[in-house]
């Protein structure tokens, strides 16, 4: 007799499928064959997502939980956050309502997902955890794994982060729910978030050079000399994706060891858009010092690190958000 042989179609719920990395997510596990189910405040702003079902509905609620959570998902990516650049988490103004709704979504999503049954859960902290005080000097930052304890992040977005892994954790080792964390370095690409007030670095860089003609000038916070480094996304999905199918919990450091001064980055852009700036600096929200992935565990346990230069990332970036410029100044002039 013949034994059937259906293989069973792997299912993902992504929890922040309206945002930069999570309709940049689903794209992937569409690619890779899954069924996906996404949850959003909102449905992405600059494509249209290739979900098999969208349920608009907002995380907080305790209900909505229970209610996306009605199956033992295969695999579950937990992205949502009240986030932003360092204009939305470094000017205090937004503290309780960072801290108050990404760690009632976290929260909800690991006490019903555990209840679910789901099988493996992925949840995005960020390099906000590391403590200050080894970011102090911009060219020698220690942001290694270990590091993060005694706890000290410069932003109450980075506390939260830091919560919501050890409640990941604890659910863990107190429920046997199957986890896998991640510490984000500032990822980037196109269809991320270029005006407002909640863009990064990349993509402010990148809109005030696409705005500025030959010969003008671009306010930059600070005196530029402070650094980071700065993830495209496509490597910032390989690293997910790579955690998720391996055995290691984490947490790990997704993040290019590239590390870069914020005048240079805004050099980098010029220098693509082939015109000469100059650059004022100002006062502004700035965050830590200096801040770099160090990518050691990542190699130990996955054999992978990220490798591609900033410059090829960031070219795309320009790229599409140049495009994002025109399209808002034509709508302006009609
Ligand atoms: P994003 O802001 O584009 O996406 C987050 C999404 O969560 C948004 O679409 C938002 O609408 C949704 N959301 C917020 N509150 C919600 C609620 N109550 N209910 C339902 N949805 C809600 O951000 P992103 O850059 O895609 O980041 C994804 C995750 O990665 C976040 O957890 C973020 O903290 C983390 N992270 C990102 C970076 C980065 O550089 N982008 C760095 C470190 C960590």
């Amino acid at each position: 007799m013949k034994t059937l042989n259906i293989k069973k179609q792997k299912t993902a719920l992504v929890c922040g499928a309206g945002g930069f990395i999570g309709s940049h997510l689903v794209r992937k596990l569409k690619k890779e064959g899954f069924w996906v189910r996404g949850v959003d405040l909102k449905k992405p702003e600059f494509s249209k997502t290739e979900v098999d079902e969208f349920v608009v509905a907002d995380l907080r609620e305790q209900s909505v939980c229970k209610k996306i959570l009605d199956r033992a998902f295969d695999e579950v990516y937990q992205l949502a956050a009240d986030m932003g650049g360092a204009g939305y988490i470094f000017t205090g103004e937004h503290d309780a309502d960072v801290m108050h709704n990404s760690a009632t979504i976290n929260l909800n999503i690991s006490y019903y997902g555990q209840k679910a049954g789901i099988k493996k859960i992925f949840y995005s902290s960020s390099a906000c955890i590391y403590p200050a005080y080894n970011q102090l000097e911009a060219n020698n930052p220690n942001c290694s794994e270990a590091s993060a304890y005694p706890a000290e992040p410069d932003s109450e977005y980075g506390w939260e982060k830091l919560f919501s892994e050890r409640l990941y954790l604890s659910f863990m080792r107190n429920y046997g729910l199957n986890v896998r964390i991640a510490r984000f370095h500032n990822i980037f690409g196109p269809e991320g978030t270029w005006r407002g007030g909640r863009e990064k670095a990349p993509a402010a860089m990148s809109r005030k050079v696409a705005e500025t003609k030959n010969g003008g000038t671009i306010e930059i916070w600070g005196d530029g000399k402070q650094t980071r480094s700065f993830l495209y996304i496509d490597e910032c999905l390989e690293g997910v994706r790579r955690l998720m199918n391996s055995d290691f919990t984490g947490p790990v450091n997704i993040g290019s060891d590239e590390m870069i001064a914020i005048n240079d980055l805004a050099k980098m852009a010029m220098e693509i858009a082939g015109k000469k700036i100059n650059i004022k600096h100002i006062k502004g929200p700035l965050g830590v010092r200096g801040r770099n992935s160090d990518n050691h565990l990542i190699k130990a346990k996955l054999g992978w690190a990220p490798s591609a230069s900033l410059k090829e990332g960031m070219k795309k970036t320009y790229l599409w958000i140049e495009q994002q410029v025109e399209k808002s100044a034509n709508k302006k002039t009609k």
